[in-house]
């Protein structure tokens, strides 16, 4: 199949290809030959990976106190906003 599919169309699956929730295989093909060729939505993947590792690394299972003053710090380094949550 050569299908060719847009930057936009791999860009907007790159979650569901990085968590392997693409069942199409053709489709999933298509992601990765486009990945393969394309600088550019590799860039993004790796992006969006990072950002799911720091999720993933970030979320323990119940819910605390830790866990949203990570998130809240995570999100200040990221984001140029630094008046989000801070420890009031
Ligand atoms: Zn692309």
């Amino acid at each position: 199949m050569n299908k060719n599919i847009t930057c936009n169309e791999v860009k907007g699956n790159l979650y569901e290809y990085i968590n392997g929730e693409i069942k199409d295989n053709v489709f999933k093909t298509d992601i990765e030959n486009h990945l393969q060729a394309c600088a550019d939505c590799r860039l993004h993947m790796e992006r969006t990976k990072n950002t799911l590792n720091l999720l993933n690394i970030i979320t323990p299972p119940p819910l605390s106190q830790g866990f949203l003053k990570s998130v809240t710090r995570e999100i200040e380094k990221i984001s140029p906003k630094k008046s989000l949550e801070k420890d009031r």
